[in-house]
């Protein structure tokens, strides 16, 4: 046994830290180091067990609905909030547009009315429930959904009204009041995607930030998504998604007796449902409990303040919009490759995510801040100075002009595999050794790519890389 979690030691050691602070996306680190203990030994006395029914297994019902009291406590429910925990906040969006579609059978061609903002999750919906999407421009200068063009978005089909809280790519709240209040005059449904600030922006007011209520003290709110796996510290694989009542939530569960078997009874897309991530959540929530999350939003609410400042403090970076929230980004003025910055970053030893260019909002770098980032923001603010500075003297980046000729060439309907394997060739990435250190290249390439060849690109090479390992 020791040999194989050795080996999985080993494995793990070649990923991204999570911990610590220096991965500023994907992970979400308290900087308490008995919080992932507490996680790991509930998740361990619990995994075995199934939600699939919640009779057989009393204490996943009672713990799922303990999380499901707590998020709504937290984001103003009344005794008739219910909600449902998910695998996550994908799910939980998907969720809510799986609610509001069925909910209205009367539309023959049900659509959901959106910022271009808001997250790809239900773009994903959208896709897998055959529901048409209304995609609205946001202010190009706040980043934030335009309430007049969104309700004017709205008509006889719309089933659904989505709004962040904040939005992912650059932690701003939408105006939720202005944009509900539209959704309800029209009978249609609103959701609230507070996945990333459900559990911290709370916290934030509590701590003295002027923030609008974005949650179900706006009338017209119909349900919202908090995941559990971002700013409640907790172990991968657990989100909340909240319905005002138990009305609304209903169109989402499914139950089918058309089989010999036992009679399927969901109120996710999972059938079978770990007891795992559930018991760690449940776990680290109480014991965490309001204090520990006051104090974990107050380190988080500093580290991003000075992050904030500092970032908008060095030469030739912009803050975009004016995010509330405790994600941060930042686009670059012209004479260096944001690219290179990230890769600089990577070489000191950060991880910065790149965001392309989309509607009006550029090319630029986000940052996920989270309490681990408390303490080390002058570190983190020399580096990314001098990382800036290192892309400025390294100049632009240099796309292969055969590789982009390969690529402006290639049509996503038509893409074969031979021609992907033909551009990893012409890019040099045949090597069999993973990515190279500098992605600023192949970032330069995809930027470039029109967003249906990236896409298709960027599929083939999923397929590429998920591929059986030679044993
Ligand atoms: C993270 C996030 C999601 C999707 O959550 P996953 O847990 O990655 O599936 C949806 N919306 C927002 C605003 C998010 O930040």
């Amino acid at each position: 046994m020791t040999d194989v979690l050795a080996r999985l030691r080993e494995l793990r050691s070649g990923d991204l830290p999570t911990h610590g602070g220096r991965t500023l996306a994907y992970v979400y680190d308290s900087g308490l180091s008995e919080v992932d203990e507490i996680a790991a030994a509930a998740h361990a006395l619990a995994s075995s067990a199934n939600g699939l029914d919640p009779t057989a297994f009393p204490s996943l019902l009672r713990m799922e609905n303990d999380l499901v009291a707590r998020a709504a406590g937290l984001l103003g429910g009344t005794p008739d909030t219910v909600g449902t925990v998910t695998s996550g906040g994908t799910e939980s969006c998907l969720l809510a547009v799986l609610a509001a579609r069925d909910a209205r059978p009367d539309v023959a061609s049900p659509s959901i009315v959106l910022p271009e903002t808001a997250h790809a999750a239900f773009h994903k919906a959208a896709h897998l429930f055959g529901v048409r999407k209304i995609v609205v421009p946001v202010d190009p200068d706040t980043f934030r959904a335009d309430p007049a063009a969104m309700a004017a978005a709205i008509d006889d089909s719309t089933v659904l009204v989505v709004a962040s809280a904040p939005s992912y790519a650059h932690g701003v709240v939408d105006p939720i009041s202005e944009i509900a209040a539209a959704a309800s005059a029209r009978g249609v449904r609103m959701h609230v995607d507070a996945c990333i600030g459900g559990w911290v922006l709370p916290y934030f007011a509590k701590l003295g930030a002027d923030l609008p209520p974005f949650d179900f003290r706006v009338p017209g709110v119909t349900s919202i998504s908090v995941d559990l796996h971002k700013y409640a510290y907790c172990a991968k694989g657990v989100s909340v998604l909240l319905h005002a009542s138990a009305e609304l939530r209903r169109t989402h569960f499914f139950a089918s007796a058309a089989w010999p078997g036992y009679t399927m009874l969901n109120p996710t897309l999972q059938s079978t449902r770990s007891g795992g991530p559930l018991a760690a959540a449940w776990a680290v929530v109480h014991h965490l409990g309001e204090d520990g999350y006051l104090k974990l939003a107050s380190r988080a609410r500093e580290a991003v303040e000075r992050i904030r400042a500092g970032v908008a403090g060095i030469p030739g970076l912009r803050v975009l919009g004016d995010p509330v929230s405790t994600l941060v980004a930042f686009t670059g003025s012209d004479g260096f490759d944001l690219f290179t910055v990230a890769d600089e970053m990577k070489a000191r030893g950060w991880y910065v995510q790149p965001q392309f260019a989309h509607g009006t909002s550029p090319l630029n770098l986000h940052l996920t801040v989270t309490a681990a980032n408390h303490g080390s923001e002058p570190e983190f603010l020399a580096d990314l100075a001098a990382s800036v500075e290192a892309a400025r003297a390294e100049g632009p980046v240099r796309v292969d002009p055969d590789v982009a000729a390969f690529v402006a060439a290639l049509d996503p309907e038509t893409l074969t595999a031979e021609q992907f394997g033909g551009l990893l060739a012409a890019a040099g990435l045949t090597g069999g050794d993973g990515l190279p250190e500098r992605m600023a290249p192949i970032n330069a390439l995809l930027a470039a790519a029109p967003e249906p060849l990236r896409e298709r690109l960027l599929v083939e090479f999923l397929g590429a890389l998920y591929t059986p390992s030679p044993q």
